[in-house]
């Protein structure tokens, strides 16, 4: 199978992925380049911020790969106050980013409910409506998810992390709390709630397969999401999958599967918003900027308080935990005229690809 033969469809099979996976040298170029076209051709060479607020690491779920889970007691619990929240949601809206998203550890608990249904409320209050929310704090309820969406976020992330029911069940703890067709279900509510819906995958895994990654990029097609945030698998050294460190790709080759999985993404679904992951930059210093010349068009800068930002590690060396929002944002403006693209300010940048998917609906 010739690679030239590939790129110029604009689906894929399995094959053809794993395939457009292992390209290497001119090869490698060829499908960059042809991903770089797809995304100047339909989304133009902009990037658009959510300013992110973590504002909370405490979290109900033990996923065996992450850092903040239930089971790590070698970590500094946080949450933000309210006003805390507010005030990073002011900044965002002051410096004209459009968009900011609120992260957070799992809890399911009707306090939680509306406390966040009340912070929705008070960011569209103080931004006059004009700033757009993006949601991730993972699986809910479908009356909660609408309770959500009523009070004004309109985008959801909910990564799914793997596809394949095997690797999922070897990455997260085998009981009721991490059950994976809930996470489908979940996804499946956001959609008909009417949110722009997100999902990603990590890229790196232990056990995790070519063809593991292409069945990710062909779900990802067949659900047809709106958005993506996908980035390579990071170890923390306080997680369960730590005892497989020694099997892992090298951070090198994690780094360039995950280019790879975004360009081949983008030739598949050309007008989606797909994240510029920032355990990408933990890999490589200008990492995010090889993200957005490939395909990405989505930069999330930190504007959680910077005391907090070093107890939401997900994963080891995570970059950007000491700098203020300030130094965030001018490193990152300056990071996108590297990679030939221009910050878009004062609009929410969605997904194209939604309104489409709407549309088709009626
Ligand atoms: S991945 Fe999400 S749900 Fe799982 S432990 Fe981490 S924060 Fe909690």
């Amino acid at each position: 199978m010739k690679i030239t033969d590939i790129l110029v469809k604009d689906s894929f099979s399995k094959e053809e992925i794993v395939r457009l996976l292992h390209a290497e040298g001119e090869e490698r170029i060829l499908l960059f380049n042809r991903s770089s076209e797809v995304k100047q051709k339909y989304i133009g060479n902009k990037v658009w911020f959510r300013g992110l607020i973590e504002f909370s690491n405490v979290c109900g779920k033990d996923c065996l790969y992450c850092g903040i889970r239930k089971g790590n007691k070698n970590l500094t619990r946080y949450n933000l106050s309210d006003d805390e929240i507010l005030h990073a949601a002011k900044f965002a809206f002051e410096n004209n980013y459009g968009s900011l998203a609120l992260q957070s550890g799992e809890i399911e608990s009707p306090a939680f409910t509306k406390r966040v249904t009340k912070l929705l409320n008070a960011i569209k209050e103080l931004s006059g409506g004009r700033l757009g929310i993006t949601l991730s704090v993972g699986e809910q309820k479908p009356e909660v998810y609408k309770e959500w969406f009523d009070a004004g976020a309109h985008r959801y992330l909910l990564r799914v992390e793997s596809t394949n029911r095997e690797l999922y069940s070897k990455i997260h703890p085998d009981n009721k709390k991490h059950d994976f067709q809930r996470r489908l279900n979940c996804l499946r509510s956001l959609q008909e709630i009417g949110y722009q819906t997100g999902t990603g995958v990590m890229i790196g895994l232990p056990f995790q397969t070519p063809e593991d990654l292409a069945g990710d990029l062909l779900f990802m097609k067949e659900f047809d999401i709106d958005m993506c945030g996908m980035g390579p698998y990071i170890e923390h050294a306080d997680t369960p999958l730590i005892s497989y460190a020694g099997e892992l790709l090298p951070l090198r080759e994690r780094f360039d599967l995950t280019l790879k999985m975004i360009a081949i993404l983008r030739i598949m679904m050309k007008d989606i918003n797909i994240v510029a992951a920032t355990a990408l930059q933990a890999i490589d210093p200008v990492g995010r900027e090889k993200a957005v010349k490939i395909g990405a068009n989505i930069l999330m800068p930190n504007i959680t308080p910077g005391r907090y930002r070093d107890s939401y590690k997900l994963y080891d060396n995570k970059p950007c935990t000491d700098d203020s929002a300030e130094d965030c944002q001018s490193c990152l403006e300056a990071r996108v005229s590297l990679a030939d693209a221009e910050v878009v300010y004062g609009e929410w940048g969605d997904s194209q690809h939604y309104d489409k998917r709407r549309n088709r609906k009626q």
